[in-house]
């Protein structure tokens, strides 16, 4: 049976406070109680120990505190580690750690599949499933901390993980100001790397937040009608409006936009691309990161090779476009880019797997 109570782990401390009021206890509680859970990293109401057993016992009677369980935990040759998490209703997601970038970086998801079916990415090839809530998402972060023995370390976040954060976009948004929090984590915005395929309404929603995090728009193509096959969204949003919303984004000083280009063999990786994304940033405080293809079967797209990417790379630093290569890293776990999917949907239709089976002749 699945616990009816609400999950505590995704209040704000605000919420927690109109709990207590609820429960006829103070309020000031409610930053105790929202230390023990996101600093210290607290899985049940009874190690609270500056909480009188009575309260403890009301907290647990109405609320749950909902923590990720780690199913799986791989470890790359290069340090890189992902974990795939079971979340309350059973559904699986997976964080990757990724160490030494030069920070240290842990990369959380934001949904359970994702619905944006970019052409190059297995994570678009589940579709979606369901949207994680705050407290789902900020606790891929308390757990990772946890595991790596990490409460206490600076390390910088990157949505980046399964799904589009800006389809998500309240429950995301609401899991950033937890983790900001003074009283919990403590993760400053500026350490935080929000990735999206530019979902318009949402980007332009996100360009009136008072905390913002770094804003990295996945952009992957340089032409409308290219753009329209490898990021479907763009049918709907497409790369001219994309583009004048990032002109209108208020970037802080010393801070500028990551343009993502992920670099396909023979299809958008030529020296005439690269020209075209020169002029096409011209105006925009931004800089590019190029992510060579991390190939897998059933994408349709090949990796081109260094001499390739280096030739693209020049083009824009010749232009004065600042310009890095994202380097892949746990690709021997399939932790990099794109390459994190799930399979609880196989395990939960063992009939129809069995059907298939059949089917095949097996
Ligand atoms: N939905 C968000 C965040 C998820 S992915 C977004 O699309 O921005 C983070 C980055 O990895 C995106 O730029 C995505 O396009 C890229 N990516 C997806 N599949 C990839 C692959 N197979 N190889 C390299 N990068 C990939």
């Amino acid at each position: 049976m699945t616990d009816q109570r609400p999950d505590i782990t995704g209040f704000e401390e605000p919420d927690i406070e109109q709990g207590l009021v609820r429960l006829g206890a103070p309020r000031f509680h409610a930053r105790q109680i929202f230390q023990w859970i996101h600093k210290r990293g607290v899985t049940d109401f009874t190690p609270m120990s500056d909480l009188s057993r009575e309260l403890r016992q009301q907290l647990n009677d109405a609320f749950a505190i909902q923590t990720p369980q780690v199913v799986r935990r791989e470890r790359s040759t290069d340090g890189t580690t992902k974990f795939l998490l079971r979340l309350a209703d059973g559904k699986q997601i997976e964080s990757v750690f990724i160490p030494d970038t030069p920070a240290q970086t842990f990369c959380i998801s934001t949904q359970v599949g994702c619905a944006m079916r970019c052409a190059f990415c297995l994570t678009g090839k589940m579709g979606i499933d369901r949207n994680l809530t705050a407290g789902e998402i900020a606790g891929q972060v308390r757990v990772l901390a946890r595991e790596l023995d990490m409460l206490d370390v600076r390390f910088n976040i990157v949505l980046m993980g399964m799904g589009e954060p800006l389809h998500n976009y309240d429950e995301t948004m609401k899991a950033l100001r937890i983790l900001a929090d003074e009283h919990g984590l403590a993760v400053s915005p500026r350490r935080i790397t929000l990735s999206t395929v530019g979902v318009l309404p949402a980007l332009e929603r996100l360009a009136t937040e008072p905390v913002m995090p770094n804003l990295a728009i996945s952009l992957h193509s340089t032409t409308e009608d290219q753009r329209d096959l490898l990021v479907p969204i763009n049918r709907k949003y497409g790369l001219k409006e994309l583009l004048d919303a990032c002109r209108r984004f208020p970037v802080k000083r010393r801070e500028r936009i990551t343009f993502e280009y992920v670099m396909l063999k023979g299809v958008n990786d030529s020296p005439e691309d690269a020209r075209r994304l020169v002029r096409l940033l011209h105006g925009i405080r931004g800089k590019v990161n190029l992510l060579p293809l991390n190939e897998a079967a059933g994408i349709p797209f090949e990796r081109p090779g260094d001499a390739q990417v280096d030739r693209f790379a020049k083009v824009l630093a010749s232009h004065g476009v600042t310009v890095s290569v994202r380097k892949s890293r746990g690709r021997d776990i399939r932790a990099a880019c794109g390459q994190l999917i799930t399979e609880s949907r196989a395990a939960v239709a063992p009939g129809r797997r069995l059907a298939m089976l059949m089917e095949q002749g097996a």
